[in-house]
């Protein structure tokens, strides 16, 4: 096989849902709801499949989704996007991504990313044979240093890709921090991709710092966001990429041959379920509630909980519980404890492994019904 495909294992979703499942654990380790979206959405879903509307949509989606996005992107960052143009309904937000590295990275480009990292972007990088290289993002506030970023740019820099509100440390970038990056790119023929599929996610009455809504950026930008998290469909895979008609032009010829198109009865559900902008712009105050639910279930435990401003992750010290670096504490703790977590230093790359391993601290997804996060937090505070 080619060699990169020799780096490449397993997902950590994967191999940790399968074993929270093979253990009978509370799986708080993927990120991905226990409860229900509302009977409205699954409705619409239903009315549109009675209703015929079951072959291809456009390749670029269904002009009603196109439009739902532009009248909340409109309303909620001030920014009024041509429909047409500017928007393309994904398979959730990791086809996005792909998509947009395929199309804006060749071999022997270099992409900037920041490190701990979703797990997805290195893999789909290395996939069209470009470079990752690393900025660091340091434990409890994972801010970036916008000075070290400068130092890490070089001719062959194509992609610089962003997370806010950040997976796995629930970090924020704020105004200023686009602001910066709008200065250190001035110029440049980078490309920014904008992972922002926790948008709805922001918590202490902090405002989420969209790159849609930074003009300078947003000119050099493809923003990616998705329905699963916001509407807690996780397993219908429906996204979408938000981008200036030049760049949406170059990710749509990939998207083409990638997967055409998505599910249309879906996106018509959504589009209709999305016109009452309470239930995106609720979701801040419903989950700030879990994770201060959550945070109270651990406060009487020996973890150390690090700060979480957004997403729906909570990052935790274990260094009074156990000696075990961070993969080998998680499969312990979902076999001994019986939660699932995810170990942070699946987030790291290879050489910088041994060092997150050793920080003993593992990730828990609060997106979860009160009485899953109470059972979880009975268990872990007999640690
Ligand atoms: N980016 C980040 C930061 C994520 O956390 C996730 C999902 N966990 C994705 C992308 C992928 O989203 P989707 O499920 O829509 O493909
Ligand atoms: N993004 C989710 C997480 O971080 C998982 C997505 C997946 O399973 N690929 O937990």
């Amino acid at each position: 096989s080619r060699p990169h495909l020799e780096k490449i294992g397993t997902t950590i979703f994967t191999v940790m849902s399968k074993l929270a499942a093979d253990c009978g654990a509370i799986n708080l380790a993927q990120g991905f709801p226990d409860f229900q979206a509302e009977p409205a959405l699954f409705d619409a879903a239903h009315r549109a499949m009675l209703a015929g509307r079951n072959q291809y949509p456009p390749m670029t989606g269904m002009p009603e989704l196109r439009r739902a996005i532009a009248d909340k992107v409109a309303t909620l960052y001030g920014t009024q996007l041509d429909a047409d143009a500017e928007i393309t309904v994904t398979a959730g937000a990791t086809q996005a991504i792909f998509t947009a590295i395929a199309a804006f990275v060749g071999a022997g480009d270099e992409v900037i990313v920041f490190e701990p990292v979703y797990d997805s972007y290195a893999p789909a990088i290395e996939t069209v044979g470009g470079k990752v290289v690393y900025a660091q993002l340091a434990a409890p506030d994972f801010r970036p240093d916008w000075a070290q970023v400068a130092a890490l740019i070089t001719p062959r820099t194509r992609l610089l890709i962003i997370n806010s509100p950040h997976n796995p440390s629930g970090a924020l970038l704020d105004a200023a921090d686009l602001d910066a990056l709008a200065a250190l790119l001035r110029g440049s023929g980078i490309v920014v991709l904008a992972d922002e599929v926790y948008e709805h996610m922001v918590y202490g009455g902090a405002r989420h710092a969209s790159v849609v809504a930074h003009r300078e950026l947003a000119a050099r930008s493809v923003v990616v966001s998705s329905f699963g998290k916001t509407y807690h469909i996780t397993g219908w895979k429906i996204g979408y990429v938000l981008a200036p008609p030049a760049l949406t032009r170059d990710f749509r010829k990939i998207h083409q041959f990638n997967v055409f198109t998505v599910n249309t009865p879906c996106q018509l559900a959504i589009a209709e379920y999305m016109q009452d902008h309470s239930r995106h712009l609720g979701l801040a105050a419903f989950y700030e509630a879990k994770r201060d639910f959550f945070r109270a279930q651990l406060a009487a435990s020996r973890f150390e909980l690090l700060p979480c401003r957004g997403s729906y992750f909570q990052l935790a010290r274990y260094d009074a519980i156990s000696d075990l670096p961070d993969d080998e504490f998680a499969i312990w703790l979902t076999r001994e404890a019986g939660v699932a977590a995810i170990p942070l230093s699946a987030f790291y790359s290879a050489g910088n492994v041994p060092a997150a391993r050793a920080a003993r601290i593992v990730r828990f997804c609060f997106a979860k019904q009160e009485a899953t996060l109470a059972a979880a937090g009975e268990r872990l505070r007999r640690l």
